[in-house]
């Protein structure tokens, strides 16, 4: 089908940015990316898990087999019991139970790649600058973005694809002054070679370490290295928290791991987005879902936003406008990131209990755990 081509700007370099100007131009759209021109970083940026719904994301924007180049399969899926050394749940990542593709990528691996596809479509300038305003005219027939430089373009759509603190979601929400709900969390982020871990760690698995207060998620990427989180439940005292987590790991106990080297993230959760559409202002990734990465799906649910206006586009009519289906694909979308909000925002409150329930959280997990957790991620992963 040929929808009418529009002009496009979409703000911001990071997953959701590069999958939702891929879906846009693919579709003959003429679309400007706005990247704040940040190189990527020298350090190893560490890696991220795919599921099958990204995979099938990415099947839709033509890029499968380019991110398959920067991806290690995974075939098993563990939650154990940093007390006690318990598996509490195994869940076979397997083509039988329809989990596969499920893969780690290198996070540097996966943006080059998107990039280069991005950069290859002839209707796709790019450019560098940071937006300072963004807003849709009164009669909302276009958006008007100005630059750090002083420019000021217009465009007939803005894709805000500028993360939880961007301007577009604050655009949408009214310009209100945005602060988080919960932020009493940090993740300690860091890549180590394989070759400097117990071997046991390459194993092609997904491991959760459930701890009293935190929790450690490790798998091997495809270059060797060995991704690892170490997600503790206070701000104060973080570190120490995570050398205590990580010393009561089994293979861990020893030391080795460089946690002076870490990516320190504060785990903040914001407020949801009322909507994700304002005038001619649309927000996508983690500008309209930002979630608590328990559940993985951060990444994953932006490739889905692309995939799906895609998907929008072509089974549409002939002739049919950008006009005629945002709105509906922004119902449906908000409809569907409901549910998964809600899946990890639980799974963030089973994850951190109180330090005085983990025994009993262990004990619940390793009792009902593979009759809820399944069935929560394997409809998420169909969707
Ligand atoms: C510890 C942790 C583990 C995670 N693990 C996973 C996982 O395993 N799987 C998964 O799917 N997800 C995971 N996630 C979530 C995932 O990292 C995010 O959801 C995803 O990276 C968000 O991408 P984004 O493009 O929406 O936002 P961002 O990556 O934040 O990109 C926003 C972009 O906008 C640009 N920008 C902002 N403001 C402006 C401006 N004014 N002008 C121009 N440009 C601007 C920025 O430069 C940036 O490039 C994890 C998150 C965390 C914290």
């Amino acid at each position: 089908m040929v929808s009418i081509a529009e002009q496009i700007i979409v703000i911001g370099d990071g997953v959701a940015g590069l999958a939702m100007t891929l879906a846009l131009a693919q579709h003959g759209h003429e679309v400007t990316l706005i990247t704040e021109g940040r190189n990527l970083p020298d350090r190893h940026m560490g890696g991220m898990q795919l599921a099958p719904n990204s995979w099938a994301a990415l099947r839709q924007l033509s890029c499968e087999d380019a991110i398959k180049a920067h991806a290690k399969p995974l075939e098993l899926m563990r939650l154990m019991a940093l007390a006690t050394g318990h598996t509490l749940i195994h869940l076979p990542l397997d083509a039988a139970h329809h989990r596969q593709p499920y893969a780690s990528v290198t996070r540097r691996g996966l943006l080059v790649a998107l990039m280069e596809k991005v950069k290859s479509l002839v209707t796709v300038n790019v450019i560098e600058a940071k937006v300072v305003t963004v807003a849709s005219d009164m009669a909302h027939k276009k958006a008007c973005l100005s630059l750090d430089d002083g420019k000021t373009i217009e465009a007939d759509w803005v894709f805000g694809a500028d993360g939880v603190t961007g301007i577009c979601r604050r655009y949408i929400q009214g310009d209100q002054d945005l602060r988080p709900t919960r932020s009493s969390r940090q993740a300690h982020r860091f890549a180590i070679p394989l070759s400097k871990m117990p071997e046991v760690m390459a194993s092609a698995s997904t491991s959760v370490w459930l701890g009293r207060e935190g929790h450690i998620v490790h798998y091997p990427l495809s270059d060797d290295y060995l991704n690892m989180v170490v997600m503790t439940s206070s701000h104060e005292g973080g570190k120490k928290q995570a050398e205590q987590l990580l010393g009561q790991h089994p293979w861990l106990g020893d030391g080795g791991v460089p946690l002076d080297d870490a990516l320190v993230t504060p785990l903040t959760e914001w407020p949801r987005c009322d909507s994700w559409l304002r005038g001619r202002v649309v927000v996508t990734g983690d500008s309209a879902h930002q979630m608590p990465p328990h559940l993985a799906q951060g990444a994953g649910q932006a490739l889905v936003d692309a995939a799906s206006l895609s998907q929008m586009i072509a089974s549409g009519k002939n002739g049919v406008s950008l006009q005629d289906i945002l709105p509906v694909w922004v119902g449906q979308r908000m409809r569907q990131v409901r549910s998964v909000l809600d899946a990890a925002s639980a799974a963030g409150r089973v994850f951190s209990p109180p330090p005085a329930l983990a025994m009993m959280r262990d004990a619940a997990v390793g009792l009902g755990g593979m009759a809820v957790l399944p069935r929560i991620l394997d409809r998420i992963w169909a969707a």
